[in-house]
């Protein structure tokens, strides 16, 4: 979806959140919690003819931390 194609229906009427001030939304509405303290802004991208919405994580910092708090969902724990 970042290449402005919609994955769903194929449309290229593809508009995103990136260059947005307020990323973060109203009271961290458009964010993530990564841990007690720390939120993750998100950059949105909408389809305009069918309303599908992909989010992502804006910061790459945010990402690495992430990495590091969060349980990986799919990983075989004795390969580690
Ligand atoms: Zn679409």
């Amino acid at each position: 979806m970042k290449d402005g194609k919609c994955p769903k229906c194929g449309s290229m009427e593809v508009y995103s959140s990136v260059d947005l001030m307020l990323k973060g939304g109203p009271f961290g509405s458009n964010s993530i919690p990564v841990s007690l303290t720390s939120m993750a802004a998100l950059d949105n991208y909408v389809c305009t003819d069918c309303g599908k919405v992909e989010s992502y994580v804006a910061d790459d910092d945010k990402l690495n931390e992430i990495a590091s708090k969060w349980k990986p969902v799919n990983r075989d724990s004795s390969a580690e």
